[in-house]
C-alpha cells in the first residue's frame, strides 16, 4: 500500500483526530493543512522554504498541469517530485473540480466531460482513465478519484444522479490506476447539503476500500453551518483507519472546526491567494498590510508569530513593497500566511494530544474575532 495512515489518539474533548500519514516520500502528522502548488509551484516559495515553514505535503493541479506544460514532459522530468525539485509528498486533484468550476462550456456524459480549456478555448475531455493515466505520469503520492462537482444549491434529483455517477466512476478509476503500489488514490464523497446522499455516497466509495477519503462539495458557497453539519453527519461514516480529507478548506475557524469534527487533512488558497493582496492572517484576526494607517508602523505583521518576515520586516516595509509591485513584498506576506496555518495545526494537534480542542477553538475563535458580529471568514 503506498498509503497508510495511523492513529495515535482521539481527543476526549472532541473527537479529534491525532493522526500520521506515510507516504512514498516521506511522513506528516495530521490534521494537517496542505499548501497549493497549482502550477508544481507554491507562488513565490521555493521548496526549501516551504520546509522551512514546516510544511511536508503540498497540493498540485492535475488540470493546470496537463495544460501546461502537459503531464508528458512531468513524466519525462522524472515526474513531479524531481520536475519541481521538492522531495515532500504531493497531493494531485482530478481535474473535475478546475472541469466544473473553469469552464462554462461543459457537457456532462457517462463516458466523461466534454469542455472547452480556459486558455485557449479549444475542446477537451476528460474521463476517471484519463485523470488517472495523467496522474500516473504526475507520479504524485496521493492521487484524487475523478468525480463530479455539483453547484451549491443543487436539487436533491439532481446530486442524487450525480452521486451514482461518481461511484461509477471510482470504479473505473480504481481499475485504470496503474501505480497502486506506488501512489495512493483517494476517492472523494459527494452527496452535497443531502444526509442520504451523503450517506449513500460513503456506502459506495467505502466498499471500494480506497486507501483514503476526502470530502467533496463543501465549501462551495453553502453556509458554515451546512458544513459542520455536513462534516458532523459524513465523517462517522468513514473507517477509522484512513484518512480523511477536506477539500478545498483554509480559513483558520475552518480548520479548526474540520479538525474537530474528525478531518485530517485539508487544502486551500486561500492564504497564498490573499497573502498577494497584502492581507495576512494573524492571531488578532486579519490585517490588510496595503491601508494607509500602516504606513508608519514599524512593527511586525504579527507580534505574536517568529516567522522570518515577522522576525525581520515591518508593516511599513512590507506595505511600500507591495504598494510599489515588488515581488519581495508578495512572498514575505505568503510566508507570514503560509507560517501561520501550519502553526495553527501544530497547536491544534497539540491541543488534540491533551484532551482541550474544544477550549483551544473557544479561545482561539475569541482572540481572531470569528465571535464578533459580520466576522469575515479569514
Ligand atoms: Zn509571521
Amino acid at each position: 500500500m503506498a498509503i497508510t495512515y495511523e492513529l495515535f489518539k482521539t481527543c476526549k474533548q472532541t473527537g479529534a483526530r491525532l493522526g500520521r500519514v506515510h507516504t512514498p516520500h516521506g511522513s506528516f502528522d495530521t490534521p494537517t493543512f496542505m499548501p497549493v502548488g497549482t502550477l508544481a509551484t507554491v507562488k513565490t516559495m521555493a521548496p526549501e522554504e516551504l520546509k522551512s515553514i514546516g510544511a511536508n505535503i503540498i497540493l498540485s493541479n492535475t488540470y493546470h498541469l496537463w495544460l501546461r506544460p502537459g503531464e508528458d514532459i512531468v513524466e519525462e522530468a522524472g515526474g513531479l517530485h524531481q520536475f519541481m525539485n521538492w522531495d515532500g509528498s504531493i497531493l494531485t486533484d482530478s481535474g473535475g473540480f478546475q472541469v466544473f468550476s473553469l469552464s462554462d462550456m461543459r457537457q456532462i456524459e457517462e463516458e466523461g466531460v466534454h469542455f472547452r480549456n480556459h486558455i485557449s478555448g479549444a475542446k477537451l475531455f476528460l474521463s476517471p482513465e484519463k485523470a488517472m493515466h495523467i496522474q500516473n505520469s504526475l507520479g504524485s503520492d496521493i492521487m484524487m478519484a475523478f468525480d463530479e462537482c455539483p453547484p451549491y444549491p443543487a436539487s436533491y434529483d439532481y446530486m442524487k444522479s450525480s452521486v451514482e455517477r461518481t461511484s461509477r466512476w471510482a470504479e473505473r478509476c480504481l481499475e485504470a490506476h496503474q501505480k497502486p503500489s506506488e501512489q495512493g488514490l483517494f476517492g472523494i464523497i459527494q452527496g452535497g447539503e443531502y444526509e442520504e446522499l451523503r450517506k449513500q455516497s460513503a456506502k459506495d466509495l467505502t466498499s471500494l476500500d480506497f486507501p483514503g477519503y476526502a470530502i467533496g462539495g463543501l465549501s462551495v458557497g453553502e453556509p458554515k453551518d451546512v458544513m459542520n453539519r455536513m462534516l458532523d453527519y459524513t465523517t462517522p461514516l468513514l473507517p477509522d483507519n484512513k484518512p480523511r480529507y477536506l477539500m478545498g478548506v483554509g480559513s483558520p475557524d475552518s480548520l479548526v472546526d474540520g479538525a474537530m469534527r474528525g478531518v485530517d487533512m485539508f487544502d486551500c488558497v486561500l492564504p497564498t491567494r490573499i497573502a498577494r493582496n497584502g492581507t495576512c492572517m494573524t492571531s488578532n484576526g486579519r490585517l490588510t498590510v496595503r491601508n494607509a494607517k500602516y504606513a508608519r508602523d514599524f512593527t511586525p505583521i504579527d507580534e505574536n508569530c517568529d516567522c522570518y518576515t515577522c522576525r525581520n520586516y515591518t508593516r511599513a516595509y512590507i506595505r511600500h513593497l507591495i504598494k510599489a509591485n515588488e515581488t519581495l513584498g508578495i512572498r514575505l506576506t505568503t510566508y507570514h500566511n503560509l507560517y501561520f496555518l501550519v502553526k495553527l495545526m501544530d497547536e491544534v494537534r497539540n491541543a488534540i494530544r491533551e484532551d482541550r480542542l474544544g477550549d483551544f477553538r473557544d479561545a482561539f475563535f475569541e482572540q481572531y474575532g470569528f465571535n464578533e458580529p459580520n466576522a469575515k471568514n479569514f
